[in-house]
């Protein structure tokens, strides 16, 4: 079989062996983690080690971490009207999004249709700072999700700046950091975010494991999503998926220790292979390329290329991209991210998202041009199996 370069990190990651190992482990715990004999305390520890582990890579306290079964929940879980703070239960008539949010925050959480608002962005796919100073004036209690990475173009966004502006006037900031923990500094008290998102298969954990941090305890949410057994301190009721938080504890130990190393890792290659892609294309357009981005992640396309074509003619390469967001690969439509950005049809149809990990190698590199080079001849050429 061909010798396959998987260049889809932003969808997920693959589990990395340290996880692997904590979560075999975890399976032979037989104590649920709610009892009190020895068995359910020996499931407790897994647990609150990797609340540990989880904590000091966003830089929080364990007691402000809960667990979920994934990103979208832990987003769902925070977009609430009623999130009290020092003890003020008034709850929040808006919900305020930048344009490019992923579809879990998009989805508005438990706010109504009518109570959420987008705010707009730059054609590099940064959010408008004045915008958000004047929707935050109208609304100056609003809830403000922000994502810290887009995970579609990889651009960073101004989170920090974005907080104090909703600091100032009275609000709370929420920030969706799951594509961007372990690739860049994440800092919750640095960034100034109230309440964040994690999720453990984008650093190198499981699938269908997720987190919400809070920035201290005077931030309650007293309506959770899921009610009964009151696991997770009454937040996240179910038996704990102890396994796979305790592989998700283990993969983030690992990602704060590397995280640097790792990160210069993915830029160099990602370098080298922007530089290679526009070598071979000229004509080649890279989505935020101006604006900072994640050291992993291209968005690219040319005039007249088809992102549905190229991601199978780049699979039948060995070679495996995806076409904008994970979510709606399969069904093949416009981002919105770009759409946001101002970039117009047929542009929005041709575009291919790389992204990287720590595995990735030169030959990886390698690969994806060769497949590239073949692919982008073809589509100079007009041949209809490339540009569609
Ligand atoms: N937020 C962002 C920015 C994402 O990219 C994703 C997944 O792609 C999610 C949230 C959802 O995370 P999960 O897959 O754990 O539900």
């Amino acid at each position: 079989m061909l010798e396959r370069s998987y260049f889809d990190w932003n969808a997920t990651a693959p589990l990395r062996a340290e996880a692997r190992a904590a979560f075999a482990e975890a399976l032979l715990v037989p104590g649920n983690p709610s009892s009190v004999h020895a068995e359910g305390r020996a499931a407790r520890r897994l647990i609150e080690t990797a609340r540990e582990e989880v904590a000091e890579l966003a830089g929080a306290r364990p007691g402000d971490v809960f667990f979920t079964s994934s990103g979208t929940e832990a987003n769902m879980l925070a977009l609430t009207p009623v999130v009290e703070v020092a003890g003020d239960k008034r709850p929040r008539s808006k919900l305020l999004l930048s344009a490019i949010e992923h579809v879990s925050v998009r989805a508005g959480g438990r706010f109504a249709r009518d109570a959420v608002e987008e705010v707009p962005v730059d054609t590099q796919g940064r959010l408008d700072l004045a915008a958000l100073a004047d929707a935050v004036a109208k609304s100056p209690r609003a809830l403000v999700s922000l994502m810290l990475a887009n995970n579609e173009t990889g651009v960073i966004q101004p989170v920090a700046a974005a907080a104090g502006i909703v600091h100032a006037a009275g609000g709370l900031i929420h920030v969706d950091a799951v594509q961007a923990m372990g690739r860049i500094d994440c800092d919750m008290a640095e960034l100034g975010a109230d309440l964040m998102t994690l999720s453990a298969h984008k650093i190198g954990g499981p699938k269908g494991v997720g987190a919400l941090l809070r920035r201290s305890d005077d931030i309650h949410i007293p309506d959770p999503l899921i009610r009964g057994g009151g696991q997770e301190r009454g937040l996240r009721a179910g038996t704990e998926n102890v396994a796979g938080i305790a592989a998700f504890g283990a993969a983030a130990a690992v990602a704060r220790r590397q995280r640097a190393a790792e990160a210069s890792h993915m830029l160099a290659l990602r370098d080298r292979l922007e530089a290679g892609l526009q070598a071979i294309a000229p004509g080649a357009v890279i989505f935020g390329a101006k604006a900072e981005r994640l050291p992993n992640t291209t968005l690219f396309t040319v005039p007249g290329m088809k992102a549905e074509t190229a991601v199978i003619a780049f699979d039948l390469e060995g070679v495996a991209v995806s076409s904008g967001a994970a979510c709606s690969s399969g069904k093949v439509q416009p981002s919105h991210v770009l759409a946001a950005m101002g970039v117009l049809p047929p542009l929005t149809h041709g575009a291919v998202r790389v992204s990287l990990g720590w595995s990735t190698t030169a030959a990886d590199i390698e690969s994806f041009l060769n497949a590239w080079r073949k692919l982008a001849s073809a589509l100079s050429r007009g041949q209809p199996s490339a540009a569609a």
